[in-house]
């Protein structure tokens, strides 16, 4: 693939501060219209690409590496999104069929899902972790009409799938781009805020993994509103190190960042000492909580490698306030954590002025509605916790070929998160875990954060995770599993008497177990059913 070498745009480097709330205000203004109520401009396309190229200018960077060296432009976005496009429809793609896409981290995988969006094409990244056999269910389900993936996965693949199986690699090379067309007819399908743009299977820890089917309309208005509301800047650069099969570096990191029409500071891993190195070339960075414990762990994060930096995000997992208040101290920065799933979008954030409360995901986004529920659906009083429910633009229209599913899912325009929450008297959400890990526990509810946040302000704990295990008499037991700080000689006997100072008894562990590190998927969320298999031994 050519690569075409930009002159670096100096003014990236520029200082952001976002003081300028005027330019702030006239954004927020603009963006929150309507988009076929936007003045004096007449849209007859909701197809998220044709959003995405009324913004951009071809002329400035899309690409930057790590090194500095500004890989691709904007123009380039256009034409490769294009070739790859008319390249699908060669293959036999037409609108609305799924394209599955395993490949590593790279420019070229970032092409395929432009050219996804431009052509039509229901866009389904998978995790490069996933096995043979899970490979086979995604492919059985969702009947993909092309496959594109690394020559290494090509024969895996060619197993199972019923349709074409073309290879990329990083750099672009392979058969998919072997053929491509000279000359792109450079077509934006024309789609419908409901047409479908992408299917990402969520990774259930029961069942079958559940494709959610997200919208054109469900993307452009998640792009839109974090957009504003985070006060993106003309001139900000996102440094990206998050995978970009999932929504967090997708759709949060990269779709708003390329409607901002924004530099992306790529890279195809994190690394904490790379990172904190390219820090001052960049502006704004989103990354998950043990992204931001790994910086933490690097001398060299500082006031001054941050100095050029306006925003640090944080989500797909709690922020521990331990983390919070390190990174402001060491920083300067106040991190400003959201909360999203896959089949939503993002649904909450901390403001971008204002109050950032540690521990919490800050208040819904402007047209996202949610409500906090008891068992029977009756919404509980402030500071009390509930099943999380949430309604807007954002949440996406049922999972793929799960009509049964999606009857349980939703109730009166509402989908059930699976999360339970509390709201305080601000409107700011709290996470308080996910509904299958409360503890029930001699018929008492145990919210494991709760406990977990106690253990962790322990001296010498660096983190917990609180989990319950069956027990003959209780039904299911608290237990601790906890981390212990480098040195650090806390035995089970004072997590235990820590935790009688201070909660209710039935909230106290029964046992807890040592361990180096808690385990943790790609997106730095503890694996709490890994817990569970492991310490399913019965308690005394
Ligand atoms: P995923 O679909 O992989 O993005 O996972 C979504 C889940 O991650 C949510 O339902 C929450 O349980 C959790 N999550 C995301 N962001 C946060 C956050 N800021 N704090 C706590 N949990 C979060």
């Amino acid at each position: 693939m050519e690569k075409e070498r930009l002159s670096a745009n100096e003014d990236c480097h520029a200082s952001l501060g976002i003081d300028d709330l005027s330019a702030f205000r006239l954004l927020t203004n603009s963006v929150f219209l309507p988009v076929n109520e936007a003045p004096g401009r007449v849209m007859s396309n909701d197809n998220l690409y044709a959003v995405f190229s009324e913004r951009f200018v071809e002329t400035d960077t899309f690409i930057r590496s790590p090194d500095g060296s500004d890989l691709y432009s904007y123009a380039d976005l256009d034409h490769y999104s294009a070739v790859y496009a008319d390249r699908l429809k060669v293959l036999g793609a037409v609108p609305g069929d799924r394209i599955m896409v395993q490949m590593e981290k790279s420019s070229s995988c970032l092409f395929l899902y432009f050219a996804c969006l431009r052509g039509g094409f229901v866009y389904l990244p998978l995790n490069t972790a996933y096995q043979p056999e899970e490979l086979a269910y995604f492919a059985e389900n969702a009947e993909p009409a092309v496959v594109v993936t690394s020559p290494l996965q090509k024969p895996v693949f060619e197993g199972f799938a019923q349709c074409p199986v073309e290879t990329l690699d990083p750099e672009g090379h392979g058969s998919f781009s072997d053929q491509l067309p000279d000359s792109a007819t450079g077509e934006i399908v024309s789609r419908s805020y409901d047409d479908l743009a992408a299917i990402l299977y969520t990774s259930g820890t029961t069942g079958k993994p559940k494709g959610a089917m997200l919208s054109h309309g469900n993307l452009t208005s998640n792009a839109k509103t974090l957009h504003a509301l985070w006060g993106f800047v003309p001139g900000d650069v996102l440094l990206h190190a998050l995978p970009i099969f999932h929504v967090h570096g997708l759709f949060v990191a990269t779709n708003v960042a390329v409607f901002n029409g924004s530099t992306l500071l790529f890279f195809n891993k994190f690394d904490a000492a790379s990172v904190v190195n390219a820090l001052p070339t960049a502006s704004v960075y989103m990354g998950v909580p043990t992204n931001y414990t790994r910086m933490l762990s690097e001398p060299s994060l500082d006031r001054s490698s941050c100095a050029n930096m306006r925003l640090f995000i944080s989500g797909s997992a709690p922020l521990l306030t331990q983390t919070f208040r390190d990174f402001e101290t060491r920083t300067d920065h106040t991190i400003l954590e959201r909360y999203g799933m896959t089949e939503t979008g993002m649904n909450t954030s901390n403001p971008l002025v204002g109050v950032r409360k540690p521990g919490t995901v800050g208040p819904p986004l402007p047209g996202v509605d949610i409500r906090i529920v008891d068992d029977s659906n009756q919404t509980v009083t402030d500071g009390e916790t509930g099943n999380l429910l949430v309604t807007g633009p954002n949440v996406f229209s049922g999972y793929w070929r799960m009509p049964e599913k999606n009857l349980q899912e939703f109730s009166d325009g509402y989908f059930r998160t699976g999360d339970l929450a509390s709201r305080d008297e601000d409107g700011y959400i709290s996470i308080v875990g996910r509904s299958k890990d409360l503890i029930i526990t001699g018929g008492l509810n145990v919210y494991p954060k709760e406990v977990e946040s106690v253990i962790d302000r322990m001296e010498g704990v660096n983190e917990s995770a609180v989990i319950g295990v069956p027990h003959a008499d209780f039904g299911e037991a608290v237990t601790a599993v906890v981390v212990l700080d480098d040195g650090s000689s806390i035995s089970e006997n004072d997590v235990v008497a820590h935790l009688k100072s201070t909660l209710a008894n039935f909230k106290v562990a029964k046992q807890v177990h040592f361990v180096n590190e808690l385990p943790r998927n790609a997106m730095g969320k503890v694996q709490k059913n890994l817990l569970r298999d492991e310490y399913d031994t019965g308690v005394r």
